[in-house]
């Protein structure tokens, strides 16, 4: 990254906005600023893919990874047509300071390719990602770079990447990546763990605020990996849930959405837009609703300056990494709305990926219970770090996240020194 021009605008100008103001809070001088603003390593690939019809088409394809000091590097990899290299770059930091905030002994990184899974046949999914993964192939592995699924992909996705990277090698290696198939290695509960995460941490930041789950309203942007099972968890746990959304369109019910059946019908229709349960709701305006809890759960820079005013939910409980802008989440803060940051909220996810992780260096699976009860313990210690070190030095949940995440790093590349 050219440490001279940082994007004006973008999650990476938000990402580096925010490590600015830790690096002030923690006192840190120029030379560890810029180590931690700066990726380690950045790999650019081009990715040819013969399409059904014969036709050949490139895509760009990238794997940043931000940071070793606690580890190899580990992160999702996203397949969406607006993927450049500063929005990996910006999610790659993040995965650094989630990492260490909940603890896992890894650095961050990630991964995406340039393409729009949904114009795309299974064939050349799996072709796209197989060449992906053998262009990053130098530059991943166990011990060095663990991906794992993110927006547009998923547990088959993984499958084929492990797949890729065992045939380039000689032999099975299932730690190269995480969020595969059960019966390929994964883990039990990893394909929850990041909406379940989301529960449990929404549920302790209603408690700490005096509210009950029974009778609690939300809304949920995006019904994908994290945001359907967000959802019914939520509503397990008693919430009303009011509104989703997915690319396609929302659907509101003031009573409450019957998560089941709402999934049946995405699942038959591939949208929740049309299920009759319920009315059919402007997406934009599912972030504006009147509920206690808004889970942005799809993609980044959702929340900005433009509907942060309108904003009427109490609590906003990140689901995906980096929904809020700079500028809202200044908004929100002047309006008394508790934020709950992405690297804190998502969490469950890279935390079952390192069980996932551990059980392939173990060749012994955990019983689901076990990874559950695990997940929801690590969890439950980095809420009470982050609300504690807010109190202390009056600072909002993000600003205290990200200063204990910031500041483990930083010990650990102390600790190691700079080589040579
Ligand atoms: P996904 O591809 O499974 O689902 C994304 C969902 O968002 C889909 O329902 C899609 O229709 C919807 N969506 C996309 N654009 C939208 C828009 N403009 N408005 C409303 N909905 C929109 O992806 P996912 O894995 O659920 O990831 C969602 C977010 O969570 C991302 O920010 C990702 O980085 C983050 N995250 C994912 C994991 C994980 O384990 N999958 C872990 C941590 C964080």
């Amino acid at each position: 990254m050219a440490w001279s021009s940082p994007p004006a605008q973008g999650p990476l100008a938000d990402a580096l906005a925010q490590l600015a103001a830790t690096v002030e809070h923690l006192g840190y001088d120029d030379g560890m600023h810029q180590m931690l603003a700066t990726a380690r390593r950045e790999m650019q690939v081009s990715v040819p893919l013969r399409r059904d019809d014969g036709s050949v088409h490139v895509y760009s394809g990238y794997r940043v990874q931000h940071n070793f000091s606690r580890g190899p590097a580990k992160g999702g990899l996203r397949f969406a047509a607006n993927v450049d290299l500063d929005e990996i770059r910006a999610l790659a930091m993040w995965m650094t300071w989630k990492c260490a905030l909940v603890d896992v002994p890894y650095g961050g990184a990630k991964g995406g390719v340039a393409i729009e899974p949904r114009d795309h046949s299974v064939g050349e999914l799996e072709r796209v990602t197989r060449r992906y993964t053998s262009e990053i192939a130098p530059i991943i592995g166990p011990e060095v770079d663990i991906p794992a699924p993110d927006i547009g992909t998923d547990e088959q996705t993984m499958a084929w990447m492990m797949d890729t990277y065992s045939a380039l090698v000689g032999h099975t290696v299932q730690g190269v990546v995480t969020g595969k198939p059960v019966g390929l290695g994964g883990s039990r509960g990893r394909a929850t763990a990041t909406s379940r995460g989301v529960a449990h941490i929404a549920l302790l930041a209603l408690a700490a605020h005096g509210f009950e789950p029974e009778g609690t309203t939300a809304a949920v942007q995006g019904f994908g990996k994290v945001g359907h099972d967000a959802a019914r968890f939520l509503a397990a746990a008693g919430v009303i849930v009011r509104a989703v959304s997915d690319v396609d369109g929302a659907v509101y019910a003031r009573d409450g959405l019957d998560i089941a059946r709402l999934s049946a019908h995405a699942e038959r229709t591939g949208s929740v837009a049309g299920f009759p349960g319920a009315e059919p709701l402007d997406p934009a305006d599912l972030l504006t609703l009147d509920v206690d809890v808004l889970v942005p759960a799809a993609i980044e820079g959702v929340l900005t300056a433009d509907n942060a005013e309108r904003v009427q939910a109490r609590f906003v409980v990140e689901g995906a990494n980096g929904p809020t802008t700079k500028d809202a989440d200044a908004i929100l803060l002047q309006r008394d709305v508790v934020v709950v940051p992405d690297i804190l909220a998502n969490a469950g996810g890279v935390i079952v990926s390192y069980f996932e992780w551990v059980q392939a260096h173990q060749a012994y699976q955990w019983s689901e219970r076990e990874v559950n009860d695990r997940l929801e313990e690590r969890l439950t210690t980095a809420w009470h770090d982050v609300v504690e070190y807010a109190g202390a030095h009056a600072l909002t949940y993000r600003q205290a996240a990200t200063a204990l995440a910031v500041r483990r790093v930083t010990e650990a590349h102390r600790q190691r020194g700079l080589y040579p």
